[in-house]
């Protein structure tokens, strides 16, 4: 037997008494659960894009409500007894669905008539609702355009009727989206506004949507995903946005309409102490190979070796800054390691007459890591950075050992 369903006549119906046909244990699921089927119900099931409602039927809590075929399945977390129950339905969850589900309506209708977009699909999920436009990417003008107008209709406060007829005689009366379907249909309409067929909840006038607020759009396969939430959810979202950018204002010590030039001069301040922190490494790094330079024994063939170690907190652009000034000197090589990390940079200079990069093959044929470079510079990376010490170590004698 079909479940007779209560919500098409009255959307604003949340308790009603109704008959258990059937009450079977739920084969899936963790938890155990039953499925129960009345002979009708004011919960509706998930179903053209509109979440299920949450209830009660008795002592039973509702955890799911499905649509099969002609039965309504609702999920409860006890056993019911076969016969009379009261049900009733979670009103702040379905008023919710109701206010976003009609908002939809309303403003696919006006993307469509004033913007030739039609949409393709929506959803309505926990925190914001989409619609998906067909057609070009929609304008910052077309998007604000849209929710102006969909206001315009709420605050006009337009009555929001149930309407039966076949799908011809739909047709002709404009309807926005075409069905064929055979038999009855229902559609809704939004006097002066649109006409739709939908099987879901909506509320019973436009003023009751509240306010649609329209958010993001992104690119979705051939589509345009518009965001949007509408009534008590939009007041919110925009609670919520205002604390974020109080907190941004607050964060920058500046006013909330001043947090964009603000992040904006912050962003480029950091770019430029970034810059100079550079400049500076760099400098640091060249004076200090200068040094190391200064202090270095000059081996028979004119060649200095400087070896060393850098600790925590060095920068691979200081470690590059020092090698490069080495390496700038007449027979200079700089064997470098870093004991945190475990970076190995070995550079040359060309007239040092070594090759770089052979060397730190060398190295890895000891100490495992890898890496590579040119004959005047090479650098790679060990896998065990307590190996950092030993392996510029190891570098050094291979070098003196005249190879
Ligand atoms: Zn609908």
């Amino acid at each position: 037997m079909e479940t007779r369903r209560l919500y098409y006549d009255d959307s604003y119906q949340r308790d009603f008494s109704a008959q258990v046909l059937s009450c079977e244990p739920e084969a899936h699921g963790a938890t155990p659960a039953w499925n129960v089927v009345l002979d009708c119900t004011a919960l509706y099931p998930t179903s053209g894009g509109q979440p299920h409602d949450l209830g009660k039927l008795g002592e039973a809590n509702v955890l799911d409500v499905r649509d099969e075929g002609e039965d309504v399945v609702h999920v409860v977390d006890r056993e019911l007894p076969l016969g009379s129950v009261k049900g009733c339905v979670d009103w702040g969850r379905r008023f919710d669905h109701m206010q976003q589900h009609t908002g939809q309506h309303l403003l696919s209708a006006m993307f469509q008539e004033r913007y030739g977009r039609p949409t393709v699909s929506f959803h309505l999920g926990n925190d914001l609702c989409t619609v998906d436009l067909r057609g070009p990417e929609p304008t910052e003008e077309i998007l604000e355009g849209a929710e102006r107008a969909a206001n315009q209709v709420i605050s006009e406060d337009r009555p929001i009727n149930v309407r039966y007829g076949t799908a011809e005689q739909f047709a002709e009366m404009g309807v926005r989206k075409e069905v064929q379907r055979a038999g009855i249909l229902r559609a809704i309409e939004i006097e002066g506004a649109d006409l739709q067929p939908c099987g879901g909840t909506h509320v019973r006038s436009t003023a009751q949507i509240g306010i649609v607020l329209v958010r993001d759009c992104t690119k979705m396969r051939q589509d345009w995903r518009v965001e949007f939430v509408c009534g008590l959810r939009a007041a919110r979202v925009s609670r919520n946005d205002f604390q974020l950018l109080h907190r941004a204002a607050e964060e920058l010590g500046c006013a909330p309409e001043d947090v964009p030039g603000a992040v904006q001069r912050a962003v480029a301040e950091r770019d430029l102490h970034f810059k100079n922190m550079r400049t500076l490494l760099q400098r640091v790094a060249e004076a200090d190979a200068a040094a190391a330079l200064r202090s270095a024994k000059v081996e028979g063939n004119g060649i200095r070796v400087i070896a060393q170690i850098f600790g925590e907190g060095n920068q691979p652009e200081y470690l590059n800054g020092f090698a490069t000034g080495i390496a700038k000197s007449d027979k200079a090589v700089a064997l470098l390691g870093m004991s945190a990390e475990g970076n190995l940079l070995f550079a040359q200079n060309p007239a040092a007459g070594k090759d770089m990069n052979a060397l730190l093959k060398q190295v890895f044929a000891q100490f495992a890591g890898k890496g590579g470079g040119t004959r005047d510079f090479a650098r790679g990376k060990l896998n065990d950075a307590a190996q950092a010490n030993r392996a510029v170590a190891f570098a050094r004698q291979f070098l003196a050992s005249g190879s």
